[in-house]
């Protein structure tokens, strides 16, 4: 029987893995299929506060992990395919292995968002892509094209200027989500070409199982045309990973936990840290302090529970 178990390995779960450990609750760590979670996917981290030049997501997140094993955190292979947390001891499905648990700290994150076309998805592997920093490399002089208008879809396509001869960023709508620093970055970069109010509505070529194009369209004249391209990546956001708690723990209806404060879900014993819940600010540093909250919270729920 565990007294904690902590679904991810992202910034939030090594953070409570960090806290529980250093409060002698020899947390149980199950990292999940991508484990070290968005951080092990981005490149130099700015604004993380404690490293003034700058820090790599991996060496951040994995610094993280090797401070909780310090403590003496767990961490097994593998992720979390089913739960039950009708009943005490909550009990989680290993890949196939069961674990009873007394509390759960779900940080299981999000995963990237895909439009959805079916030509898309075909060609994932084959020239689209979700993760500018995996694969931006396989983009060396040539054309590329980032969908989104967020900050995840500036940076990336300021990230594939090192890469591409030219970047053109494709987003939906005149005004941008984005930051007006990150913005304005992409603005300034010669290589990056803005297109508005466009949509994407074909990744070519299936056929070919390599992309070569796309075809797109203005959503204000409708017109359409295809601009070749090599590399296609997607950056319109992500999806909470709550798949397995569907219909137990309480969700919105995008699938984020929702909070019953502090780090409380619907589900006494059972805590939330990080992009599982939290839609609105995603960072590092908060993802991080809502690690801290969910292993104190569950640190106060075993005392109460007289363990
Ligand atoms: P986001 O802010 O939710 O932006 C998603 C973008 O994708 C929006 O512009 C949205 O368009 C577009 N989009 C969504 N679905 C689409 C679809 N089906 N087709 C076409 N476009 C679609 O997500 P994000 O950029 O991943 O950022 C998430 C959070 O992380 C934000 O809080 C952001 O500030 C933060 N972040 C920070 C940094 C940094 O500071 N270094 C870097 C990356 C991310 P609409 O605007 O029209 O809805």
């Amino acid at each position: 029987m565990r007294n904690v178990v902590i679904i991810g390995s992202g910034c939030a779960g090594n953070t409570a893995a960090i806290y529980a450990a250093r409060a002698n609750l020899k947390p149980l760590v199950i990292p999940g299929h991508h484990a070290g979670g968005q951080l092990s996917l981005t490149s130099l981290v700015e604004n993380f506060p404690g490293f003034p030049e700058g820090i790599n997501g991996p060496d951040l997140v994995e610094n993280m992990k090797r401070q909780a094993q310090s403590f003496g955190a767990e961490y097994v292979h593998g992720a979390v395919i089913a739960a039950d947390l009708s009943a005490h001891p909550f009990r989680l499905d290993v890949e196939g292995e069961w674990i009873d648990t007394r509390t759960v700290i779900v940080a299981s994150g999000a995963s990237a968002r895909w439009l959805g076309l079916p030509s898309e998805q075909k060609l994932i592997g084959h020239g689209v892509s979700s993760c500018a920093t995996c694969d931006g490399f396989f983009y060396r002089g040539k054309s590329i094209m980032v969908v989104g208008g967020g900050d995840s879809a500036m940076e990336e396509a300021n990230f594939l200027t090192r890469f591409g001869r030219e970047v053109t960023l494709v987003h939906r709508r005149e005004e941008f989500r984005a930051s007006k620093i990150m913005l304005d970055r992409a603005r300034q970069n010669p290589k990056i070409k803005l297109l508005t109010s466009t949509v994407v509505e074909e990744v070519h070529d299936v056929g070919k199982r390599l992309v070569t194009g796309v075809r797109l369209r203005n959503v204000k004249t409708g017109e359409a045309w295809d601009q070749e391209v090599d590399g296609f990546f997607v950056a319109i956001g992500h999806i909470p990973n709550t798949k397995v708690f569907r219909g137990q723990i309480e969700t919105d209806g995008e699938g984020y936990i929702v909070s019953e404060g502090g780090a409380r879900t619907s589900i006494p014993g059972v805590f939330h840290a990080g992009d599982v819940q939290d839609r609105v600010y995603r960072q590092a540093i908060t993802a991080a302090g809502a690690g801290c909250m969910a292993a104190m919270e569950a640190e106060r729920y075993l005392e109460a529970e007289g363990h």
